[in-house]
C-alpha cells in the first residue's frame, strides 16, 4: 500500500475522529509539505510534512511505560556526561521518543511514567491536577508523634502549607519508616516536609502514582500500561 489515507493519519494522530477529518480536510485545514490538499483520500507518504492548522502532526500511536526507577538515576537531562538518566532505563521500550510524567528527585526511587502522548503528559504534570501517591520514606529517626500529628494538620512550607491525606505506620515498631499519602506534585515536596521538621531522608520510593502500583515491577525494570490503566490515568 502506497501510504496512509490522510483522514486516518489524521485521526490517528489523536487531534479528532476520522469523520472530523474529513471535514477540516475539505475545509481547508490541512496541508501537506506546505501545500492544501482538501483530498480526502489523498495518501501520505512516509516523508510527507503534514500540518493542521500549521502545526506538524504525526500519527505515532501513543505509549505508556512505567518504571520502577533505582536511586541514583537523573530525571532531567543533566548537561553534564557521564550521568546515568532513566532515559537508559527505558531505551528499549518504544522506539518513539518518550519523556517522563513529572520528576523524581535523582536519590529518589519508584514509580515514574513515561509517555508520547503530550496532552497525557501535561495534564498529569500540571500542578492543577492532583494525583494520588504514596511514599514510603526512610528517616534518619523516628518520627516524634507530634511532627506526625503537625503533618496532618499541615506544615506551612515557602510555597504554601503541604497537604498530607494520610501518614502512615507500623505499629509498634520504629517510626523510622512511614508512608505519606499525597497528591501534590511540587517539586522536592517530600523532602521539603521533612526537612522543616528538622528530619533527613534516608530513603524516598513512590509505591503508588496514580491507580498504579510497584506490583510485579523489579526496580529498575518497566512495562508498558494497559489499555484499561491508561484510561483510568485519563
Ligand atoms: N518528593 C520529593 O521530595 N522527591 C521526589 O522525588 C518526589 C516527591
Amino acid at each position: 500500500e502506497a501510504g496512509m489515507r490522510l483522514n486516518k493519519y489524521i485521526a490517528n494522530s489523536g487531534i479528532c475522529s476520522r469523520r472530523d477529518a474529513d471535514i477540516y480536510i475539505s475545509s481547508g485545514n490541512v496541508t501537506v509539505n506546505g501545500d492544501v490538499i482538501t483530498e480526502m483520500g489523498y495518501k501520505v507518504k512516509p516523508t510527507d510534512e503534514v500540518k493542521f492548522d500549521g502545526r506538524k502532526i504525526n500519527p505515532e500511536p501513543k505509549e505508556y511505560v512505567l518504571l520502577n526507577k533505582p536511586k541514583g538515576f537523573y530525571v532531567t537531562g543533566s548537561l553534564e556526561k557521564n550521568n546515568r538518566t532513566v532515559l537508559d532505563l527505558i531505551a528499549k521500550a518504544s522506539r518513539a521518543k518518550l519523556d517522563p510524567v513529572g520528576k523524581l528527585d535523582t536519590s529518589t526511587m519508584g514509580l515514574l511514567l513515561f509517555t508520547n502522548d503530550g496532552t497525557m503528559a501535561k495534564n498529569l504534570g500540571s500542578s492543577k491536577k492532583l494525583i494520588r501517591q504514596i511514599y514510603h520514606v526512610e528517616l534518619d529517626k523516628q518520627l516524634d508523634m507530634m511532627h506526625l500529628l503537625q503533618i496532618r494538620e499541615g506544615v506551612a512550607l515557602e510555597d504554601g502549607k503541604v497537604i498530607v491525606d494520610e501518614v502512615s505506620y507500623v505499629e509498634n515498631q520504629p517510626k523510622k519508616h512511614v508512608g505519606i499519602e499525597l497528591k501534590s506534585c511540587k517539586p522536592h515536596i517530600v523532602q521539603r516536609l521533612f526537612k522543616k521538621l528538622d528530619y533527613n531522608i534516608v530513603k524516598l520510593d513512590r509505591v503508588v502514582y496514580g491507580g498504579l502500583t510497584k506490583k510485579d515491577l523489579p526496580r529498575g525494570r518497566y512495562r508498558h500500561l494497559t489499555k484499561q490503566e491508561v484510561i483510568n490515568l485519563g
